[in-house]
């Protein structure tokens, strides 16, 4: 088998790249306001309700109108997972794999149409757009080849003794929850989706309310490759309203979550809990949210500090989970790397994502827009605004990119997760206190450290206590394979997702030995 690599991404200063994105948006804009029914059991169900996606660069465009479910709707799509499990668990891993192959493949063919599908579904800029297709690519490219690795080296991993023929083996859990966020609509949701699926299991997608469209999309590449019904049910709905119920269904026996704190903790709680006729411990893999810190020390090469702390700030305006939200300056650099912070940022044009001049997009909706635009106004209380503080167009959400100085290490903004264009910095007099600020949080997702002193480096690959921690380079972008990606403490499970043990969550290993 050729060994994975990394999804190439697209130059989209090349004019045929660009032509390509270009005549992917023209096609994907005469296919908007379809109408997108869940999926059950490989059968198609329209129901009265429908959530409908808009785009973000322009509200008063209508993406899809995607049916909703409801709790009895619910019910039905984990009965019918529960009744796939009995034949799909004993499909073998290889053909199993072949799916995701075959699936990485349909999408490597229509790579510009999901991108584009992205920027008008969720406001990515064409170059943020690419890579979470490729990323989606690569997730089951990955994972495919785990699967094959984990099936056929497992029982080898043994010891041997004499008089007994000893087997082991990683089996599926059975019928799993999987709910993605919006951020990495394709992605993460893909991802996710088939790590359950390819390890043997079955599942009830509940896409993200402002990402449904990329989701019904994907589902219908995996039937298009050959996924048997009863894989993956297609559930769209609101996650307060259904989400209760799959969580806590005594036939759920894992939810895979990405998402907020919030959510995260309350479906942690929940999964705890046993429903009466639930026979296991239910496993909940859950990354959360982030508060993420570059360090910048005295002795660092400042332009690119400078460069990596605007890309990871305001890249698809700042909502990642990896995004930089506080910069953590040496007072000896503070003043210049602002300042050169600050021009870098008024170079940024903010507009519409599908426009392939925009730097930045929009925020998601008018719930994320207006929580940023509150936190905004915390941070012109409690620190000096630098840059940006405003909205930049009325069309869509659109914020500008903005920069806030002096913030104390204890501030509102240095401790929540803004989810937006926001980045505060903090000034620490020396490295060890900037290590100090940087784990001052209760999150420990990415980090990254700017400096040419090999000492202070490995200060921080010690005391840095993050789960991604990049050293002179920016904190976004991680890459499948190269860089597993997932959180410490309240930054969820560290499932590290696109890791080499990432799949181990989805199965259970079964010994079997036999007395010769
Ligand atoms: P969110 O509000 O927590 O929603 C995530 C998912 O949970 C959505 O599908 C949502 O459905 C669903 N949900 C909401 N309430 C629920 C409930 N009571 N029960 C079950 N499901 C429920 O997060 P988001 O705004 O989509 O995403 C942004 C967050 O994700 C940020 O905090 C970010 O840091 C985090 N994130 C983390 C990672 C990581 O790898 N650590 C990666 C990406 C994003 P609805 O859409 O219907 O509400």
């Amino acid at each position: 088998m050729v060994p994975y690599r990394p999804e190439p991404f697209t130059d989209f200063s090349n004019e045929t790249n660009r032509k390509a994105i270009e005549a992917a948006l023209d096609k994907v804009k005469a296919e908007l306001g379809q109408e997108y029914p869940l999926i059950i059991g490989g059968k198609r169900v329209k129901t009265g309700e429908s959530l409908d996606s808009i785009n973000p660069s322009r509200k008063a465009e209508i993406i899809g109108h995607v049916s909703k479910a409801d709790a009895e709707l619910a019910e039905e799509a984990i009965q019918s997972a529960h009744k796939t499990f009995a034949s799909w668990s004993r499909v073998p891993a290889q053909q199993r794999a072949r799916l995701l192959f075959k699936t990485a493949a349909l999408l490597r063919g229509r790579k510009h149409e999901f991108s584009a599908w992205l920027m008008l579904e969720s406001g990515k800029t064409a170059p943020e757009a690419d890579a979470d297709t490729a990323e989606a690519i690569d997730f089951m490219e990955y994972y495919a080849r785990q699967m094959i690795e984990l099936d056929t080296t497992a029982a080898s991993r043994l010891i041997s003794l004499e008089g007994e023929d000893n087997d082991l083996r990683y089996i599926p859990l059975g019928v799993g929850v999987i709910i993605p966020p919006w951020n990495f609509p394709l992605a993460i949701m893909a991802g996710m989706t088939t790590a359950a699926v390819v390890a043997g299991n079955t599942v009830v997608l509940k896409p993200a309310s402002a990402t449904p469209v990329i989701a019904a999309r994907f589902v219908a590449l995996l039937e298009e490759a050959g996924m048997p019904p009863g894989v993956v049910q297609f559930l769209p709905g609101s996650g307060g309203e259904i989400g209760d119920l799959l969580v806590s269904h005594p036939l759920t026996r894992f939810i895979s979550f990405t998402g907020s704190k919030e959510v995260g903790l309350r479906i942690f709680e929940l999964s705890a809990k046993t429903a009466p006729g639930q026979k296991w411990l239910k496993r909940f893999v859950g990354e959360l949210g982030g508060k993420d810190a570059i360090i910048v020390d005295s002795e660092a090469d400042l332009e690119a500090a400078a460069q990596a702390i605007v890309a990871s700030a305001f890249g698809f305006s700042g909502q990642k989970c990896s995004a930089c939200s506080r910069a953590i300056v040496h007072a000896d650099v503070y003043d210049e790397v602002l300042e050169r912070c600050k021009e870098l940022t008024r170079q940024l044009k903010v507009g519409t994502a599908s426009d392939l001049a925009s730097s930045t997009g929009p925020v998601i909706d008018e719930a994320a827009y207006r929580k940023i635009l509150s936190y905004i106004e915390q941070g012109k209380k409690e620190s000096r605004l630098v840059t940006g503080g405003g909205t930049a167009g009325e069309d869509g959400y659109f914020i500008e990119p903005t920069i806030f100085a002096d913030a104390a290490p204890d501030a509102v903004i240095m401790q929540e997760e803004i989810f937006g264009p926001v980045v505060a910095f903090c000034k620490a007099e020396s490295f060890e206190q900037a290590l100090d600020i940087a784990n001052n949080t209760e999150y420990g997702l990415t980090g990254s450290v700017f400096s040419s002193n090999r000492t202070r480096l490995e200060q921080a690959r010690e005391h840095f206590h993050v789960g991604n921690l990049y050293f002179n380079r920016k904190c976004t972008g991680a890459l499948v394979g190269v860089h597993p990606f997932g959180g410490f403490n309240m930054s969820g499970t560290d499932s590290k997702a696109g890791g080499p043990d990432y799949l181990l969550q989805f199965t259970q290993l079964k010994l079997i030995s036999e007395k010769l």
